[in-house]
């Protein structure tokens, strides 16, 4: 049975990039009948933060990836936390020694490395050779008991069974370490799959200070996380018929390592955003009045959001540009004097006159009333509705103004007008 596994460190939020290897990861294994393990490496205690475990768990879960076997599930391969195994490192560490293929040196224990050249056919980037002059003697214990990644990985991945290692390039140069190891264990290695890293626009590793890579930050903003994980399946990936939008499903049909790209895919938040409006566009109002609901929570009059739905849906790539586009029908604009024209005051005096003794309060009406005022007055009427719409907004930006006008109702609009002149 086809076993893989992501191994994040707990030592900061939940990244972008393990989501992304955990992507394809959960492709594969789903693909093949098989199945994904989520083990935590919380070897590096300096480093470990305690929140970050959750964060990864919870990423994932919104993102719809779903795992069969880790530290809150049953599995026979458990415990699935490095910290808790430290006894098995102990003993496999002393099996080394005891069979001279390793040593102590201050406090540490070092693996003797036999120094003969290796190599493997990385499922992605093909066959990948390291001289044995490249690798020294390298510590597998470190003076705190604690097992390095190189040997606490290997172990894991033997015990747990994992049949393909798929993960970031980064940890190609780690790789021929990892295959001594197997060696000197006498067991037969996984096969290596290494994806290249997500890279920013100046072609740089995906830093945490730098670029948005805490998955939550998409969820705050409003992605809809259909969208992110199909912009994170482009990204690596290309689908065989070259399509640009598919669900997780379509990804898994279609998965095959082969078909994963094998230089540095770039991180584009306008293709994010690009593929998030897309999602928002095909959805029915039903749908995206529900996303909505999700996103915004209590504190917004739900009747009202339903209303806009049709009115955002073209002009919104995600959520929280529902807020800025479309905050003024919950709540009284700001500041709205300042972005007002230098004829404002003639415009809405005259709409004002007009609207407060419309009858039939809907969007027809309206709009063949303004147009009315806009002649009889001889105004322009890019101004005119720009001074409007900013009155009733505090915005340059909006839905169309008319509906929105229609939508708010004649007391708040006579009100909000009134109050500027
Ligand atoms: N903790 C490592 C990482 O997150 C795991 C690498 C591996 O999959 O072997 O990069």
């Amino acid at each position: 049975m086809i076993r893989v596994r992501i191994a994040p460190s707990p030592t900061g939020l939940a990244h972008i990039g393990t989501a992304y290897t955990a992507l394809f990861n959960y492709a594969f294994a789903k693909k093949n009948k098989g199945r994904f393990v989520v083990r935590i490496e919380d070897t590096d205690q300096k480093r470990h933060i305690k929140e970050a475990e959750k964060a990864i768990f919870e990423g994932l879960t919104w993102l719809g990836i779903d795992w069969d076997e880790s530290v809150n599930t049953k599995g026979e391969y458990g415990p699935y936390r490095q910290s808790e195994r430290l006894k098995l490192y102990d003993k496999k560490a002393k099996e080394l020694l005891s069979r001279d293929l390793a040593y102590k040196d201050k406090g540490a224990v070092r693996f003797k490395n036999p120094g003969i050249e290796v190599v493997w056919d990385d499922l992605v980037k093909g066959k990948i050779s390291f001289p044995g002059t490249e690798i020294t003697d390298f510590v597998i214990i470190k003076s705190d008991g604690f097992p390095t990644y190189n040997f606490a990985v290997t172990i894991d991945d033997i015990e747990m069974k994992i049949t393909h290692v798929i993960r970031g390039e980064e940890h190609v140069s780690n790789t021929p370490r990892q295959l001594a190891l197997y060696k000197a264990f006498g067991v037969n290695p996984p096969f290596f799959a290494h994806h290249p890293t997500l890279r920013n626009k100046d072609h740089k590793k995906l830093s945490k200070r730098r670029d948005p890579v805490d998955i939550g930050i998409y969820k705050k903003q409003g992605y809809l996380p259909e969208a992110l994980i199909n912009f994170l399946a482009l990204l690596g990936w290309s689908h065989p018929k070259g399509k640009e939008i598919f669900g997780l499903q379509e990804f898994i049909d279609n998965f095959s390592l082969e078909r994963v790209r094998k230089s540095g895919p770039f991180f584009n938040i306008e293709k994010l955003d690009w593929l998030n409006g897309q999602y928002i566009k095909n959805m029915s109002d039903s749908e995206l009045f529900h996303q909505l609901k999700i996103y915004l929570g209590e504190d917004y009059n739900l009747k009202m959001v339903e209303k806009t739905v049709p009115l955002v849906r073209d002009r919104i790539k995600n959520f929280s540009e529902y807020i800025s586009l479309a905050g003024f029908f919950f709540e009284e604009p700001e500041a709205v004097k300042d972005l007002l024209g230098e004829n404002a005051r003639g415009h809405l005096e005259a709409a004002y006159q007009f609207l407060k003794g419309v009858k039939k309060w809907n969007r027809e009406t309206i709009n063949k009333g303004l147009l009315e005022v806009i002649a009889t007055n001889e105004f322009h009427t890019g101004e005119f509705f720009m001074d409007l719409r900013i009155a009733v907004s505090g915005q340059k930006v909006t839905p169309p103004i008319n509906e929105s006008i229609a939508l708010l109702g004649k007391d708040i609009i006579t009100d909000r007008i009134k109050k500027l002149i």
